[in-house]
């Protein structure tokens, strides 16, 4: 039977394919593609762990005391009969053998299959053994934990190739939540869409998500309970809604669909390299957001100027609290900046916190088991200033991979001037300690995000003090509306279109450009091409986003005359509902 899911839209098109449950299990499971030539290999552990499980129920049985109850044998009894049935262990290895995942998904893959296979069982004594066999998969992914191959999540993932066997369907994510740091792992993969029961549009996992630019829906509540294995899903990218089963008309006209946005996407990639100039020859910087050195080639690709934002966190995350040091982030930095080959590279310094944590974790670990308001916690630059080493690390690894090219640093989340000082203290210290030790480094400039309400309200402040400014509208907007936007469940009063924020950004604009500052967005508004002509008439002429969304701004862009746009922004600015009066004004007849 069909049914349909609803959550929240958070990346374009149309997907069709065949769902992968990423199953949240109590046990910490990594999911990942093992390569061809390693199947033998984790079939191999996961025969292991189970010698090792057997092994251990029978000693278990064996040091039963005297007068234990009989249950309780029979039980470990039941647990032994389990661990070599058919279901647990043939198929288990199917899902290697056939789909590449690694012995520990595939075991909470098969768990799955049999838990709902025990919800639907009519005997009450037969449901109830769900519990057995969830004991049994914990004790199994327990022991798989500790013959662990050497994969680090953070490293480049080798594992990652599905493309190996080719001919198969295309494969749909489905999980409760994706850790930020796991999403970036599935960059190399071959998911054609994904779908998670939490998150908001601007949660980083949708962000990320946005980046591997594949139709995606978050907050869709219930999605990973409904959704079985295999079954096959359309993605409505567009409208938030997953189909699960399509009836075949419903699949056609979604097959329709998905080739028109691909015509349309071809069409759109012949922009890359035509220059990004307004109607009245405004030149407008449009810049790439990228998480890792290796995006810049695709920054590149989609016919970048420059890297308006490098999340620098993503190389710390995952890495069971080992932080990169100096040389390290000098090498990916230096990578990023030597493959921009003279382009700009802007850094922004670590960003952890909130829904980005150092290790994976579920957004309900994180606000359970953690600060009750993590957006409101230690994280950005209260994080780098609390860890003075850490952050002078940086720093320096950064000012060292300016010697290979134009960089700029990025401060996030600043709001006080005490912040600023001793930012420009930190950084003054870590150019100092490179000369003692003769070590080369170049000019950066350096900028401030601006994602604060405070800083917004303060910009000419911080414009005494940095070289330029860019706009953090994502948290901007969770900050000035006081909506965590991550929190699916007040995911529709994040409001990019509240006057309130329009206004702060409005102003920002305004008052960098007075002082001949460079100011630029890179929040999720610069790439929603809704906003392209209203940020332009504010008097914006930077913007960096997701390298997939540059063609697309680039074609409001070359459509634009800011002559005759700048006269509508404070219309919108005082209008009830500005979104509706930038429809009106914008794509009626005044930009084109
Ligand atoms: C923002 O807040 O808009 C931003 C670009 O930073 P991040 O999304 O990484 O918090
Ligand atoms: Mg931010």
């Amino acid at each position: 039977m069909s049914i349909q899911v609803f959550g929240t839209p958070v990346s374009r098109g149309v997907a069709i394919g065949r769902a992968v449950l990423v199953a949240s299990s109590r046990v910490d499971v990594a999911h990942y593609f093992v390569a061809a030539e390693r199947v033998e290999q984790e079939i191999g552990r996961l025969r292991q762990a189970r010698d090792i499980v057997s092994a251990e129920l029978t000693a278990l049985k064996r040091d039963l005391p005297q007068d234990a109850p009989a249950e309780l044998s029979a039980l470990l009894d039941v647990h032994q009969m389990l661990l070599h049935d058919e279901t647990m262990t043939s198929a288990t290895r199917q899902w290697i053998v056939e789909r590449h995942y690694n012995a520990e998904w595939a075991l909470s893959a098969q768990l799955e299959v049999l838990a709902r296979q025990f919800d639907e069982m009519d005997d009450e004594y037969l449901r109830e053994r769900k519990a057995d066999v969830e004991q049994l998969a914990e004790r199994l992914l327990r022991c798989l934990a500790r013959s662990k191959p050497g994969h680090s999540p953070s490293a480049e993932p080798d594992v990652m190739r599905m493309r190996d066997f080719g001919g198969e369907d295309p494969l749909v994510l489905v999980a409760n939540d994706v850790a930020p740091a796991d999403m970036i792992q599935f960059k190399r993969s071959v998911f054609t869409g994904f779908v998670t029961d939490v998150g908001g549009r601007t949660s980083h996992t949708a962000i990320v998500a946005r980046s591997l630019d594949i139709p995606a829906v978050v907050g869709a509540r219930e999605a990973s309970r409904l959704i079985r294995q295999d079954d096959w899903l359309v993605i409505d990218g567009d409208a938030g809604v997953v189909i699960v089963n399509p009836s075949p008309i419903v699949l056609e006209e979604y097959r329709f669909r998905q080739r028109q946005s691909e015509l349309e996407r071809a069409r759109l990639n012949r922009l890359r390299h035509t220059p990004a100039v307004t109607l009245d020859g405004q030149p407008v910087e449009l810049l790439a957001n990228i998480e890792m050195p290796g995006d810049s080639a695709g920054a590149l690709e989609a016919g970048a100027v420059g890297v308006g934002l490098f999340r620098s966190e993503f190389l710390f995350m995952n890495r069971g609290g080992d932080l990169p040091g100096e040389d390290e982030q000098f090498q990916a930095y230096r990578d990023a900046v030597v493959s921009m080959q003279g382009l700009p590279v802007t850094i922004r310094t670590v960003d952890i916190g909130a829904d980005k944590p150092l290790d994976r974790m579920s957004l309900q670990e994180l606000r359970h088991e953690h600060a009750l308001n993590p957006a409101l916690g230690l994280r950005a630059i209260r994080w780098s200033l609390a860890e003075p080493d850490m952050f002078r690390q940086q720093l320096r690894a950064i000012l060292r991979a300016s010697a290979f090219g134009k960089v700029r640093i990025l401060v996030p989340m600043v709001a006080h001037v005490g912040e600023i000082r001793m930012t420009l203290e930190a950084l003054e210290r870590a150019r100092q300690q490179l000369d003692d030790a003769g070590c080369a480094h170049g000019e950066v400039e350096i900028g401030a995000m601006i994602e604060v309400p405070a800083a917004a309200l303060m910009i000419g402040r911080f414009l005494d003090h940095f070289d330029f400014v860019s706009i953090g509208t994502n948290d901007l907007i969770q900050y000035t509306l006081a909506i965590d936007r991550s929190d699916d469940a007040v995911s529709h009063l994040f409001d990019p279109w509240h006057p309130a924020v329009l206004r702060l950004i409005a102003d920002t604009i305004a008052k960098a450009n007075a002082r001949g500052k460079g100011v630029s967005v890179c929040g999720e508004m610069a790439g929603d091409a809704a906003f392209t002509d209203l940020l332009l008439a504010m008097g914006l002429r930077s913007f960096s986003m997701h390298p997939a969304r540059i063609a697309s701004i680039k074609q409001r862009v070359l459509r634009a005359d800011t002559r005759r746009l700048a006269a509508a922004v404070e219309a919108v600015l005082s209008a009830e509902d500005p979104a509706l009066e930038a429809a009106r004004l914008f794509s009626g007849g005044l930009a084109h």
